[in-house]
């Protein structure tokens, strides 16, 4: 198959996904002439699902492996109306005791990145692509991934951001449906569903690798610059 066409049809596969998952089932054949339509909201138009509501369909989650390792699930916290998201990768041992996202080490240079473009912990949203801690902080499986990822698409939905900061390699494949690496795929804008999304690396990352903090750095004004701008 021509590479072209297939992009297309992952690109619609996931957006049909995408729409599934935000409670669109059905899709009108033909595009209405705007001008036979009265501008009132269709009756099948989701309402937007809070986060409270999606936090109490997660529940006591025993979707995948990850239930029977974890102490708490690390659902994400912040601003429910947040221009600008964080996504990490999943919980570690300080998140999973606390029950809160970006606690630990990583956690406060995420804090501290965040107050570089003027903005609060708590103007923002964050959480990560899985909700429980893998054992011994090991990678995150791509059957938890999957598990997971409904609702994080539902908390993106709900919250409607701006822009979209994929921490580390694991966000950033997840979110943009990609096996490029992050060194490739940072210092770009992406686009899901009308949300900017750019990527850079992860705050545990840069604590081993200090150097690479002025590429963050390069990615938190491009950030700012959009928020400013839009
Ligand atoms: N690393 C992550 O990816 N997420 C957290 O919540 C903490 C550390």
């Amino acid at each position: 198959m021509n590479p072209k066409v297939r992009d297309i049809i992952m690109d619609l596969k996931s957006y049909l996904e995408y729409l599934k998952v935000i409670g669109i089932e059905t899709l009108p054949l033909f595009e209405k002439n705007a001008t036979d339509q009265p501008s009132i909201p269709s009756s099948d138009t989701p309402s937007i699902v809070t986060l409270e509501e999606i936090r109490r369909e997660l529940g006591d989650c025993q979707r995948c492996k990850l239930h029977r390792t974890r102490r708490t699930l690390v659902f994400g916290e912040g601003n429910d109306k947040a221009k600008l998201m964080f996504v990490g990768e999943g919980p570690g041992y300080d998140e999973d005791v606390q029950g809160r996202p970006f606690v630990g080490r990583a956690g406060q240079l995420l804090t501290k990145i965040i107050q570089s473009i003027h903005l609060q912990r708590e103007e923002v949203y964050i959480t990560n692509i899985i909700k429980c801690r893998p054992p011994q902080n090991r990678n995150p499986e791509p059957d938890e991934i999957e598990c997971c990822h409904p609702f994080l698409l539902k908390q993106i939905h709900a919250i409607q951001p701006q822009i979209i900061c994929a921490l580390g390699t694991f966000a950033a494949q997840t979110l943009l449906k990609t096996d490029t690496k992050i060194t490739a795929l940072r210092g770009r804008l992406y686009e899901l569903k009308g949300i900017k999304v750019i990527p850079t690396y992860h705050p545990a990352y840069l604590l081993r690798n200090p150097e690479r903090k002025r590429e963050v750095w390069e990615d938190m004004k491009l950030i700012s610059e959009r928020l400013n701008n839009a």
